[in-house]
């Protein structure tokens, strides 16, 4: 079965097909984020994860309108996903999905974790990767108890970050939420870094792919 050549989610709204794994659950990795712009660290992350965790794909979605960034000009979702699309574009078990982009309103994670459970139902296990930090803070998040039925959580973490204190805030919520570490040595990139280097006229080659290079550049994204 060729599943993964549909699923590449240019369609509007659609999520991608899910590939043919034979007799047992998909793993899915969801990669959420604003990728304002994309960089190497998410890619480095996904791609530990795939192998870590022994992911399947790992679906990228790049949000609508972040529910933690209001108070900041986030670039125009097309052009964020434009930047997903290429850097994921030679990866077949990377996907970019404009499910988040399309929809109107703030992006909560536990709708958007909803909605995929919802559309693929026991087909597959969601994985939701994200900074071990962003973990921590999940007990704030929009209906954590129900965040932690719907995925497992994976968390990105520099090397020597204190894990313990971040778990250890997990096990009082009470809430039963499974939650795994992976170290990613190139954790301190950020989208932030990249957007004040591009702003100085500084060059973001080798933090993000060539192709997300040439498109900040031809469309004149951060120069402040
Ligand atoms: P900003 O600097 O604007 O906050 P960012 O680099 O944190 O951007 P986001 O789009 O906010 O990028 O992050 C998307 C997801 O990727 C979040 O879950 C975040 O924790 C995670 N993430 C960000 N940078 C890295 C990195 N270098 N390594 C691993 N995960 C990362
Ligand atoms: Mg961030």
């Amino acid at each position: 079965m060729s599943a993964l050549v549909t699923t590449v989610g240019l369609s509007p709204t659609s999520l991608p097909e899910l590939p043919y794994v034979g007799n047992r659950v998909v793993r899915v990795g969801i990669m959420g984020g604003t990728f304002d712009p994309i960089h190497n660290g998410h890619l480095v992350a996904a791609e530990v994860a795939m192998g870590e965790v022994g992911l399947d794909v790992v679906l990228f979605m790049p949000a609508g309108s972040p529910a933690f960034k209001q108070d900041r000009h986030v670039s125009d979702p097309e052009d964020r996903y434009a930047m997903t699309l290429l850097a994921t574009s030679d990866n077949p078990q990377f996907l970019t999905s404009r499910f988040e982009i399309a929809r109107p309103g703030i992006t909560y994670t536990a709708e958007t974790l909803g909605q995929l459970h919802e559309h693929y139902g026991d087909a597959c296990h969601l994985y939701f990767i994200s900074g071990a930090d962003a973990i921590a803070s999940i007990l704030t998040w929009k209906d954590a108890d129900k965040l932690a039925s719907l995925a497992t959580f994976v968390g990105a973490t520099r090397p020597g970050y204190d894990l313990e204190s971040a778990q250890r805030g997990i096990e009082e919520s009470g809430l039963d939420f499974d939650v795994r570490y992976l170290e990613i040595p190139a954790l301190s990139i950020s989208s932030s870094y990249l957007r004040e280097r591009v702003s100085q006229g500084k060059s973001v080659r080798y933090l993000t792919p060539d192709a997300v290079v040439g498109y900040i550049e031809k469309r004149g994204l951060y120069r402040s």
